[in-house]
C-alpha cells in the first residue's frame, strides 16, 4: 500500500510510521529525515535547507518533490511506501498526484493523526528535555512557528484528500499502542 501519514509536528507520525514498517515492511519516506541527512552531509541542498529548517519554515516545493520522486523509484518501494511529512502544501500534493500517475502508481490512503495543540506543545517540551541529540529545530519558538506553518500551509490538504475520498482520521491523543491499533484497523480494510 502507498499511504501518507498526515498530522501536525509532534503528532507521532514518525513513531506510527516505524510501527507500520515493522509490521508490513513498507519503507518510511520522511522528507524531514532526508533533509537532515542532506544538512549533515553538507550538500548544496542541505546548506540551503538548514537555515529554513532552523526557522521552522518549509523548504521549496520543487526540492522535496524532487527528493520524493527519486526515492519512490528505489526497489524497496515496489511493495508500498509510507510518506511521512510529505506532502506539506497543495502544490506538493498536486505534484505527488502527477508523479504517481506518471509512474502508474496510486495513493491508497491518507491517515490523519489528530492531536490538540496544547498536547503537541507539551510533547515537544518533553522531547527537548529528554533528547540527547537535540534537533536544531527542536525549541519551543521554532516549534510554534512549525505549528503555525502547519495550519496555514499543510492543513488545507485535509479537504483536498477528503474530496478524493482518501482521508481517514485516528485519535492521536491515545497511547502509541492504541493509535497503532486504530491505524491497523483502517489498513486491514484494504486487504
Ligand atoms: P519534519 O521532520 O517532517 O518535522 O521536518 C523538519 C523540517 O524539514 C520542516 O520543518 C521543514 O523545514 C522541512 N521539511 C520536511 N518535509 C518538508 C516538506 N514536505 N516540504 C517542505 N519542507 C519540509
Amino acid at each position: 500500500m502507498n499511504i501518507i501519514l498526515f498530522g501536525p509536528p509532534g503528532a507521532g507520525k514518525g513513531t506510527q510510521a516505524a510501527l507500520i514498517t515493522k509490521r508490513h515492511g513498507w519503507p518510511q519516506l520522511s522528507t524531514g529525515d532526508m533533509l537532515r541527512a542532506a544538512v549533515a552531509a553538507k550538500t548544496k541542498i542541505g546548506k540551503k535547507a538548514k537555515k529554513i529548517m532552523d526557522k521552522g519554515d518549509l523548504v521549496p516545493d520543487d526540492v522535496v518533490v524532487g527528493i520524493i520522486s527519486e526515492r519512490i523509484e528505489e526497489p524497496d518501494c515496489a511493495g508500498g511506501f509510507i510518506l511521512d511529512g510529505f506532502p506539506r502544501t497543495i502544490p506538493q500534493a498536486e505534484a505527488l498526484d502527477a508523479l504517481l500517475e506518471d509512474k502508474s502508481l496510486k495513493l491508497d490512503c491518507v491517515l490523519e493523526i489528530k492531536v490538540d495543540d496544547a498536547v503537541l506543545i507539551g510533547r515537544i517540551e518533553n522531547r527537548i528535555e529528554e533528547s540527547s541529540e537535540t534537533r536544531s529545530d527542536d525549541n519551543v519558538e521554532t516549534f510554534k512557528n512549525r505549528l503555525e506553518v502547519y495550519y496555514q500551509q499543510t492543513a488545507p490538504l485535509l479537504p483536498y484528500y477528503e474530496e478524493q475520498g482518501k482521508l481517514r482520521t485516528v485519535d492521536g491523543m491515545l497511547s502509541i499502542e492504541e493509535v497503532n491499533e486504530q491505524v491497523e484497523e483502517i489498513l486491514s480494510e484494504f486487504d
